[in-house]
């Protein structure tokens, strides 16, 4: 049977999907391969993190641990000095500036590509795919287009938010935001400001209210009133030299995950290193640890401790957390736990009522404007996203038990409703959690990407025979490949 070039369709050009493009246009394999990348977006690289915005977000990473390539690591800073000269690895860049890091990146890797790897860059949405038997390729469907594939990744982030219960009855209210970060969410006008939710979403929503109205009053809210704590120097000597994390977490309970971590504490801080390191060391044996606890251990770390886990881990860059505690000072912004019990229309404004932790009785506010900043919903279950709804409804792909996203298995492989891995359908990016726990931040997700791409480089080309089995002769991919 004649094989045809090796096709791999991307769905959604952010951050995952440029960075495992570059990978594939980088691998040396030889086989003649055409990468389709699909991005509804009108820009390639940017995803939501790193788009465009009129407030001059920081990475919440300093430059020398977020190269988007794990075999160069200074890549970010050396890109970055020919912008800004006085950038070193300790500087916390702007998240527009790596946006256009990432873009440099693609371009790069399209112009020293080999002849036989192409890259076709589509601005179009992915709705459907539907694979053909067994082991044949995968159709791809978009508003204006459709493709043929051997196989495909979807490189789509997370879903978007669904917002809370609370906000059933005000939904499309012009005062109620559910996804901070799509367009502005604050006007001037806004006085009094509720943000539900406290960690970094909120950090970055509440600085750029105080920019467009410096004397806005704003009340952030969550059931621990938790903020992420701030980044400190790495000490990188203390985290190193011979420890060995597997002798500190050798067990499976939780109990004993959390005696490893605090006698790991004690020992960074015993080399004179900072004890909140360790959690960037922990990223390292997260997967496996994740993976060897029961169910029904997962949900009690869910329950008690990923509060903890996450204002530790992800972290605030030093001057915005120096932003945030003075905003705490003057009271204009106000930190507290508790939970919404419900908002409601008033007029043009907002009435919320919530509940402060611990308490029975409940407190009104009147409110110009609520943003949601709670997070993305990864429960699947409601989603909204034509292209996952269609996956989960077809049972090509399944949510995982805890909510955290899509079950994977190897390199990411989706998993179907009946269990099975698809060697065809892969994920990549923070819905890994549910697989791997850590699988938000740049540190991750190269590494992902990059596993991925080999992988995808040695898979087997499909060949043409199979398409002509079951496939119409007009399909726009057929017609250009046969
Ligand atoms: C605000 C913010 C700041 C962050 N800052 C840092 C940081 O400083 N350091 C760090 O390490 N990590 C950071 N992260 C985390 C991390 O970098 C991101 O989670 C990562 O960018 C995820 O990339 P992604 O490509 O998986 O998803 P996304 O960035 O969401 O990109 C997905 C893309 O897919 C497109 N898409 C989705 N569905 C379709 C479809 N059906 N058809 C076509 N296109 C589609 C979307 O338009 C989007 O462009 C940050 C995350 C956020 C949200």
């Amino acid at each position: 049977m004649p094989s045809r070039s090796h096709t791999i369709v991307i769905i959604g050009g952010g951050f995952c999907g440029t960075v495992l493009a570059v990978n594939l246009l980088q691998s040396q394999t030889g086989i003649p391969t055409r990468i389709v990348l699909i991005e509804r977006r009108a820009e390639l690289g940017r995803g939501v993190a790193y788009a465009s915005r009129t407030f001059p977000f920081l990475l919440n990473v300093p430059a020398g641990r977020m190269s988007a390539s794990s075999r160069d690591p200074s890549q970010l800073v050396e890109f970055a000095r020919f912008r800004l000269p006085d950038v070193d690895a300790n500087t916390y860049l702007p998240r527009q500036l790596y946006g256009e890091y990432l873009q440099h990146m693609l371009s790069e890797a399209v112009r020293a590509a080999p002849r036989h790897v192409q890259l076709e860059r589509v601005q179009d949405e992915a709705t459907e795919i539907q694979t053909i038997e067994r082991t044949g390729p995968v159709i791809v469907r978009a508003a204006e287009c459709r493709w043929l594939a051997d196989q495909v990744v979807l490189a789509c982030g997370s879903p978007p938010p669904v917002g809370g219960a609370y906000a059933r009855d005000i939904a499309a209210h012009p005062a109620y935001v559910r996804n901070p970060h799509e367009g502005e969410c604050i006007r001037a006008s806004d006085n009094v400001v509720l943000l539900i939710g406290t960690g970094l979403t909120m950090v970055d929503v509440a600085v750029a209210a105080v920019a467009k109205n410096p004397s806005v009053r704003l009340l952030a809210l969550s059931r621990h009133g938790l903020l992420p704590t701030a980044q400190t120097d790495l000490r990188p000597l203390a985290l190193s030299t011979g420890l060995d994390l597997h002798s500190h977490f050798d067990r499976s309970t939780l109990r004993q995950v959390f005696a490893g971590v605090r006698s790991l504490a004690q020992t960074v801080e015993g080399r004179g290193g900072d004890w909140r390191e360790v959690f960037i060391r922990m990223r390292d044996v997260a997967p496996s640890l994740w993976r060897n606890l029961s169910e029904v251990e997962r949900r009690r770390f869910m329950r008690h401790a990923r509060v903890y886990w996450d204002v530790h881990r992800h972290r605030m860059p030093p001057a915005v957390a120096e932003q945030v505690a003075s905003l705490r000072r003057t009271g204009q912004l106000q930190v507290r736990a508790g939970c919404i019990q419900q908002l409601r229309a008033d007029d043009h404004r907002l009435k919320a009522l919530w509940r402060p932790r611990g308490r029975s009785d409940t407190r009104e506010l009147s409110i110009d404007r609520v943003v949601d900043c709670s997070g993305d919903d990864r429960r699947l279950a409601h989603t909204t996203d034509i292209l996952l709804r269609h996956l989960l409804d077809t049972g090509l792909a399944s949510p995982n038990a805890e909510g955290l996203g899509l079950r994977t298995g190897p390199h990411g492989a989706l998993v179907n409703s009946d269990g099975q891995s698809e060697a065809r359908l892969f994920y990549l990016g923070p819905m890994l959690r549910a697989e791997h726990w850590e699988a938000t931040a740049v540190g991750e997700l190269r590494a992902h990407a990059e596993n991925l791409a080999a992988a995808l480089s040695k898979a087997e080309v499909i060949p043409s025979g199979v398409l002509r089995r079951g496939y119409r002769p007009h399909d726009r991919f057929f017609q250009a490949t046969s």
